[in-house]
């Protein structure tokens, strides 16, 4: 009897080091994840930043050509400061139905 309530205890007492180790790992790995939502909230702000600049310069664009030139620029291309009467479009699109060519500024 003595023999099975000792060997009782020796189990309970090496299920709790078990479970102990597991929390330990449960912990690290909590740890671990909490640094790659860092990491990747980190990028996910930088991400939204970028979106947002590039949906300002889609909406911001305006498309101007020259009446006598072939290339649609937008209107912050330095090609665009000597166009003294110039001609905008509403897309690329529009501009290259009418025979103009996008400027690597498009
Ligand atoms: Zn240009």
């Amino acid at each position: 009897m003595k023999q099975q309530i000792k060997q009782g205890f020796l189990n309970v007492k090496a299920d709790i080091n078990g479970l102990q180790d597991n929390v330990a790992v449960l912990e690290s790995n909590n740890n671990d994840l909490r640094e790659k939502m860092e990491v990747l909230r980190t990028a996910y702000m930088e991400l939204s930043e970028v979106v947002l600049q590039m949906s300002d310069m889609l909406n911001n664009t305006e498309l101007v050509a020259s009446r006598s030139g072939k290339r649609v620029h937008t209107t912050k291309c330095p090609f665009t400061e000597n166009i003294k009467e110039p001609r905008s479009f509403e897309s690329v699109a529009e501009a290259m139905t009418m025979g103009y060519t996008a400027c690597a500024c498009v």
